[in-house]
């Protein structure tokens, strides 16, 4: 298959999608705080995790539910959903490769969260993107049920 996009084009869309308060990160937001959860955004936590100090980023942190929320877009962390388009195996080899990367980064983070005592959400963007109202309603009080009661990780 042939790209129909050239490489500065993706690269530029490719940062537009990793980057920092994409509007599905805006919508959960305000919805929090609309609903009194305290909470801080794009925060970076420092655990010592398989002998060597990491940071991740935690998207959205409520320390008082012991919660992180990660909002994942779903070609960046490679969802393989309706929103990822393609196969890892159906990638030209440098994809294959960042988006692979991507994904081990993910679970390392979620373990190291895990292990120090904090619960992890994995919000995905296609549970919102393009959702009416009521859509996206039923998904915030998921996710906030999840962030008052929920036992564990868990994905929407
Ligand atoms: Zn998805």
């Amino acid at each position: 298959m042939i790209d129909t996009v050239d490489q500065s084009t993706r690269s530029r869309n490719m940062r537009r999608i990793g980057s920092k308060d994409t509007g599905i990160e805006l919508l959960i937001r305000s919805r929090l705080r609309q609903h009194r959860f305290g909470y801080r955004k794009n925060i970076r936590i420092p655990i010592r995790h398989e002998g060597k100090l990491i940071r991740p980023e935690a998207d959205i942190y409520l320390s008082r539910y012991q919660a992180v929320i990660l909002v994942n877009g779903c070609y960046w962390h490679h969802h393989g959903c309706r929103l990822s388009k393609k196969t890892l195996g159906e990638m030209k080899p440098f994809w294959r490769k960042k988006l692979g990367e991507n994904i081990q980064r993910d679970q390392r983070n979620i373990a190291a969260y895990n292990s120090i005592g904090l619960k992890v959400m994995s919000l995905w963007e296609c549970s919102l993107r393009d959702k009416n109202d009521p859509e996206i309603s039923y998904v915030v009080r998921q996710l906030e049920d999840w962030i008052k009661i929920g036992l564990g990780n868990a994905a929407i």
